[in-house]
């Protein structure tokens, strides 16, 4: 039998951008359904959480939720470089810790958290608008109806492929990753390891979690190689490659295994009564590809306008714009300078990783950050392209600024 609800906002997908948005149309008087297809907020965790702690700070998110860093270790297969920051400003996040914090605040601001139920279709109005979803909860269909769909599925983006409104992803990042126990740790020192060894079109990572765990994993660009992520992974570990050797003995304790688009900011994200937010957006920082903070952030946005257009009883294209709007001008010029970068480390061979690490050898921690948290704000670039003492650094950021 089709049950039938009715809410203002329906949030497809409870991960961190569903969460906030979630939380935030909630706070502002909205009736919300958070709808996730898996039995618990973050069963399947799908992401390495690293983050930075000045957001982590920003969004509230309690210090228990994640380990903090102040070591950035790079290598390469001749080289190898640590920049060392006084404090932690960088930070691995015990991801289910903190997405069911974020869902939790969500229920607790009055929004309704439906798990196991997994979106399968989507309800149109006589104009082929959206006004709702199909899912299917515990062997019972559900219809939900909303004034607002706000799409943050992730990769799969369900609501605006029902909808014709975008196709798969053809760029993207697909990792895998092990939660493992360590024998020994510098459990504040990250490491990214790049080279066709560890990954021809991507990096390998060890991020800490605590003083005796690691996640240890492996990204690679599609469709630049097709090296399958688990079968490199395993290979380096049962090899002990690079740094890997200096943890010791290793204990698998969980399999990650996830993907992201990297097609930069190609999506429109907003339509008559539906907004993308998240992965689905294709909100990622390309560099490493790390989504978690511009999801909960973007996520908060759009809950905030959908509000508001719930309250101004207008859920049009044209009165959700400020959303796409808020979150183009936050990151937008950001995103495509670190395309430039990314796409100058796709195309590097070993001898040129070699060097590329004496660059980033001559960041300050603050630079190095900046940079890899593709914080391109048009006047530090400037001052970095213009007025570093090191050449090398200069040539890099006149690049990065497209001169
Ligand atoms: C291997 C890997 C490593 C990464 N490492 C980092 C990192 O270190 N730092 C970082 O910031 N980012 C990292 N990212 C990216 C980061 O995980 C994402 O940017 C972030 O999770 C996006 O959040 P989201 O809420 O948009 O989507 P997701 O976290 O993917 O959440 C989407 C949710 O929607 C649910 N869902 C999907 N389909 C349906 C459906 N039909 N019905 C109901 N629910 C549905 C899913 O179950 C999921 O819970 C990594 C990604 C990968 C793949």
């Amino acid at each position: 039998m089709l049950e039938k609800i009715n809410f203002d906002v329906l949030v497809v997908g409870g991960g961190p951008a569903g969460s906030s948005a979630a939380r935030i149309a909630a706070e502002n008087g909205c009736t919300v359904a958070l709808i996730e297809k898996e039995k618990e907020i973050a069963e399947t965790v799908r992401t390495s959480g690293v983050t930075w702690i000045s957001d982590i700070k920003q969004f509230g998110i309690p210090d228990e939720c994640y380990n903090p860093i102040k070591k950035f270790s790079f290598c390469s297969p001749k080289n190898s470089v640590t920049i060392s920051d006084e404090v932690a400003k960088a930070a691995v996040l015990d991801v289910r810790k903190t997405y069911r914090f974020l869902a939790e605040r969500a229920l607790n601001a009055g929004a309704k958290i439906f798990v196991s139920t997994n979106v399968s279709n989507i309800l149109k109005n006589s104009r082929g608008k959206c006004v709702g979803v199909i899912a299917k909860s515990y062997e019972k269909e559900i219809q939900f109806n909303g004034k607002v769909i706000i799409d943050a599925s992730g990769f799969a983006s369900v609501v605006a492929k029902e909808l014709g409104y975008v196709k798969q992803w053809k760029k993207f990042g697909v990792g895998a990753e092990f939660e493992v126990k360590t024998e020994r740790l510098e459990y504040d020192n990250w490491w990214l390891m790049v080279g066709q060894e560890y990954s021809p079109a991507g990096y390998a990572w060890i991020f800490p979690t605590s003083e005796n765990t690691a996640r240890i994993g492996v990204g690679i660009g599609k469709p630049d190689s097709d090296v399958d992520p688990t079968i490199r992974l395993n290979e380096l570990i049962d090899k002990k490659i690079g740094p890997i050797k200096d943890l010791g003995k290793i204990e698998k304790i969980e399999f990650h295994y996830g993907l992201i688009p990297n097609e930069g900011l190609s999506r429109k994200t907003v339509y008559d009564n539906v907004i993308l937010v998240g992965d689905s957006a294709g909100q990622a920082n390309p560099l490493v590809l790390e989504g978690i903070r511009y999801a909960i952030r973007f996520g908060e946005v759009a809950g905030r306008v959908v509000a508001n257009a719930i309250k101004n009883k207008d859920t049009s294209e044209t009165s959700l714009m400020p959303y796409e709007k808020e979150w183009r001008k936050s990151i937008e010029s950001k995103i495509n300078s670190a395309v430039k970068v990314q796409n100058r480390w796709v195309g590097l061979t070993d001898e040129e990783w070699d060097k590329e690490l004496d660059i980033i050898n001559e960041l300050t921690a603050d630079e190095f950050l900046d940079f890899i948290r593709a914080d391109f704000g048009v006047s530090k670039m400037i001052k970095l392209a213009t007025h570093h003492p090191k050449m090398i650094v200069r040539q890099l950021f006149n690049m990065v600024k497209g001169t």
